[in-house]
């Protein structure tokens, strides 16, 4: 008796594991039949007319189709393969953050993601499109400049110069030291601070027909470009001379002091430096020849304007950056940042602050 139960349980359990293993193999056989449909066939299902396919098959690598097929039919994608900017190594990267924002425009999208920048989780918008086209873009920025540009009616570029500069912030809204490692470069302005005690230790003397003023300190490299960039000018029949260069911070103390006396201290702001945030401090600029607005148009302002980057000095507030700057247009101050940054300020049309936030504070890709 015993030996029948075990024979009947035997044939039950041999039954039950050949149905599970028909079962498996008629499971997977469906699945391979499915799979033996070739892609355009399956394209086909999902709804894609014989132009599309053609078009999918041309412009997606075969790695993608399965991506296609889990995306269903959807004209956009079409247009987004026909984009004259489409790249194929980026087609899942549109495809996700077009998922995410069905509403935009197909070429922002494009745009954006062309950027190579992570952008996957800001919506796409024509501003955001137009922002990472942008050279002096930084995208550790990017959260400041839609603010900024969703609420002020400016172009990309001043977005950018305003977010980059810091001025979005409020001048003197927060407070640095000035990096002295950054030697020529460093940042002087309502931001960055020079400590109180900061006197550069290579101070020279301008003598001669270089100075006419009562600071006539500069440091050493600085004033070695300056006496080069006044005997060329004296070539072209121009003379220029140093009116005040190196201030101390004692010195702004007093100036500032008085102007706040005269004007109040909001309008001071716009013309004066306060204690420790003046560029004077840092040896590396000179105001010349007249400090006044009638130096504006003059045969020497002009020269300056069109010549003084070749010997590394950069008009420091130009007219039309006053809010990136923080100071009002002053054709007298030109600072020295050498050779190489000169030319790139004066040929991008940027201020030191541009400069210094893309190319020595950044350190993003
Ligand atoms: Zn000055």
């Amino acid at each position: 008796m015993k030996k029948k139960i075990f024979i009947i349980i035997g044939v039950l359990l041999c039954l039950l594991l050949f149905s599970l293993f028909f079962f498996l193999f008629f499971k997977d056989e469906n699945k391979t039949d499915n799979n033996d449909l070739s892609y355009e066939e399956r394209f086909k299902n999902k709804g894609y007319s014989d132009d599309e396919i053609a078009t999918i098959l041309d412009k997606v690598s075969k790695d993608d189709y399965d991506f296609v097929l889990e995306t269903g039919y959807d004209k956009s994608l079409i247009d987004i393969l026909n984009s004259s900017d489409y790249n194929e190594d980026n087609f899942s990267n549109y495809i996700e953050y077009y998922m995410k924002n069905k509403k935009s425009n197909i070429n922002d999208i494009i745009t954006i993601i062309n950027s190579g920048y992570d952008l996957m989780n800001y919506p796409a918008s024509s501003l955001l499109a137009s922002l990472v086209k942008e050279k002096y873009y930084i995208n550790d920025n990017v959260a400041r400049y839609l603010d900024y540009g969703n609420s002020h009616n400016v172009d990309s570029k001043k977005i950018i110069a305003m977010v980059n500069s810091k001025a979005d912030l409020g001048f003197y809204s927060n407070s640095y030291d000035s990096n002295l490692n950054n030697n020529n470069l460093v940042l002087v302005n309502k931001f960055y601070h020079l400590k109180e005690d900061y006197t550069p230790s290579d101070l020279v003397t301008l003598g001669g027909q270089y100075n006419k003023g009562a600071n006539s300190k500069m440091r050493k490299e600085a004033a070695d470009a300056f006496m080069k960039m006044v005997d060329a000018a004296k070539l072209d029949n121009i003379i220029l001379y140093n009116m005040s260069a190196f201030r101390s911070y004692d010195y702004q103390v007093n100036l500032y002091d008085r102007y706040i006396k005269r004007d109040g201290k909001a309008a001071a702001d716009k013309y004066s430096a306060r204690p420790g945030y003046s560029e004077h401090q840092s040896g590396l600029c000179s105001d010349l020849n007249n400090i006044s607005d009638s130096f504006d148009g003059t045969d020497e302002a002009i020269w300056l304007r069109d010549n003084a980057y070749k010997y590394g000095f950069i008009l420091r507030f130009p007219k039309g950056k006053e809010d990136i700057t923080g100071y009002k247009y002053e054709p007298w101050h030109y600072r020295y940042v050498g050779v190489d940054a000169a030319k790139i300020i004066y040929e991008d049309d940027i201020t030191l602050e541009e400069y210094y936030a893309y190319y020595i504070e950044n350190t993003s890709e």
